[in-house]
């Protein structure tokens, strides 16, 4: 049986000031009531945007989370559906995920289960959100330690992305986001990535232009892979040593934003697809100097390789007792599975020790 989800993903829309396109979805479709997901901060920013311009006759209600990835768990997955039953959402009602990437994980993953599943949109408003989180399938939350261990793939109905969202979010949020954008051009997109780091002042001005690509590029990795076998394996580039930071600053009760870990990660990962031969050094150096251009140095002095070994052997993506890594294979392609000695892992870590 072929499954054809080309129909499903073809769903993402910029929309205008009017946000006309969403309202055209709604009156297309026959919802019986709206259920609004934010959380605190696009509560006060971004809800009065959307609230403004939605045309609907449907009754909504709004759901009001604490901002914060401590709030995507399971407690507050059940205060949802718990809300969602009271207020006698049917099968027919329409949830919508206005947020970053915890509200549009945690939101498509109450949707997905709440009787079986409902229609949910995702409205992103972050960077993040818009280039990487809302895009894919993949709905989840959080369980003890562990991120994203409970979850289903589903697909939002509709994603709107209102790129203007970003004018209030904080500057070290946007930067985060502007992360998984260099990773798409470096992957995949040659052009994309030269016009990246063409920007020279990391602002919404600079990055607008290019969410639209950047999206398309996750969009078609995903649509070409939907349950990662090959090349979706791609997104993961910057992420193997990326996540192993972003743990171990966190069990320290320090966390880092996502896209801090991961430039971090693709630039002793862009070393590391050098030693293993790869990529020339002339590309490697290119790579990494145009990563440090956007990034202060993330100080890793704190954690020994041993603890960083421990957490890359536990990775989600090790089938076996190897370390599988998502390498670039020139500047804008990227080869997976890639099994790397300990010894050259050894060596990018000490490069990048000594780039501060
Ligand atoms: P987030 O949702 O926590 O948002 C970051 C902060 O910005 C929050 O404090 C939020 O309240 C605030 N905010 C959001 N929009 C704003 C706006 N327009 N103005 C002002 N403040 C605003 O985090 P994120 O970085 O968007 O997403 C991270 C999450 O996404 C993680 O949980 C990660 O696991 C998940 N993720 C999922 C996927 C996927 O494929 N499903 C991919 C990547 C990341
Ligand atoms: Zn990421």
């Amino acid at each position: 049986i072929t499954i054809n989800f080309t129909e499903n993903l073809k769903m993402i829309t910029i929309v205008d000031d009017n946000f006309s396109q969403l309202n055209d979805f709604l009156h297309e479709k026959s919802f019986s009531k709206i259920f609004i997901l934010v959380d605190e901060n696009t509560h006060e920013y971004c809800l009065p945007t959307l609230l403004g311009n939605m045309q609907t006759d449907l009754g909504f209600e709004i759901l009001e989370v604490e901002a914060g990835e401590e709030m995507k768990n399971i407690q507050t997955v059940n205060q949802l559906w718990e809300i969602l039953t009271e207020m006698q959402a049917d099968r027919k009602a329409l949830m919508i995920n206005l947020g970053g990437g915890v509200i549009t994980d945690m939101g498509g993953f109450v949707a997905s289960t709440y009787k079986r599943g409902i229609s949910f949109i995702n409205i992103p408003t972050t960077l993040l959100s818009m280039c990487d989180a809302s895009i894919g399938g993949k709905t989840g939350i959080d369980l003890m330690n562990y991120k994203n261990m409970i979850g289903t793939f589903t697909f939002p109905e509709h994603i709107f992305v209102y790129p203007k969202f970003l004018e209030t979010l904080p500057f070290k949020e946007l930067r985060s986001g502007f992360a998984e954008m260099l990773k798409h051009g470096l992957i995949a997109d040659k052009a994309h990535w030269e016009s990246l780091t063409q920007i020279h002042k990391l602002d919404i001005d600079g990055v607008i232009p290019h969410i639209q690509t950047s999206m398309d590029i996750k969009q078609n990795v995903v649509e070409e892979d939907f349950h990662e076998k090959n090349i979706r394996k791609t997104l993961n580039f910057g992420h193997t040593i990326g996540h192993a930071i972003e743990s171990l600053y966190l069990s320290q009760g320090n966390p880092i934003l996502h896209g801090e870990a991961v430039a971090m990660g693709m630039i002793s990962e862009a070393y590391l697809a050098y030693l293993e031969g790869l990529i020339s050094e002339e590309d490697s150096t290119l790579i990494i100097e145009n990563i440090q251009k956007y990034y202060p140095y993330l100080d890793i002095s704190d954690f020994k390789d041993e603890d960083i070994f421990d957490l890359l052997l536990n990775d989600k993506k090790n089938v076996d007792s190897n370390i599988n890594f998502s390498l670039l294979s020139g500047i804008g392609s990227c080869a997976f599975d890639h099994k790397c000695s300990k010894k050259n892992i050894t060596a990018s870590l000490k490069f990048y020790r000594e780039l501060n």
